[in-house]
């Protein structure tokens, strides 16, 4: 989509510091972190909310998954830890409509989520 912020990313219009990338995702930095680590893992394919992952596109939710171990390896929180967050829509907190998973490490997390 021409006026998503994370489909720019992705065509290279707008810069990131990349972290993972492969066929189907890309995992940069996040450009406010919340933690030492902070990733946004996307699929490369335009879906705006969790809401909107079709039942046919269920591959995703396994590429993002598999991205988010990748990811935890490369940035040394495999072992110690890390969260991943997927937020949907205004009540989730959601502000890019680009499906996007946070992964979060680097410290100890606080047990509240919101
Ligand atoms: P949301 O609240 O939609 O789940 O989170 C969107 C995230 O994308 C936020 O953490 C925000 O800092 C990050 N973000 C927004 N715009 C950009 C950008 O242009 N570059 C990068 N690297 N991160 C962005
Ligand atoms: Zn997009």
């Amino acid at each position: 989509m021409s006026d998503c912020i994370f489909c720019k990313i992705i065509n290279g219009d707008i810069p990131c510091t990349k972290v993972y990338e492969d066929g189907a995702v890309l995992a940069f930095d996040d450009i406010q972190p919340m933690a030492p680590v902070h990733v946004i893992i996307i699929p490369k394919k335009h879906i705006a909310t969790l809401m909107d992952v079709d039942t046919d596109q269920e591959v995703i939710s396994r590429q993002l998954f598999t991205a988010a171990q990748k990811v935890a390896k490369i940035k040394n929180v495999a072992v110690g830890g890390f969260r991943t967050v997927v937020n949907c829509n205004a009540d989730g907190g959601q502000i890019v409509f680009h499906l996007h998973m946070h992964l979060l490490g680097g410290r100890k997390l606080e047990d509240q989520l919101g």
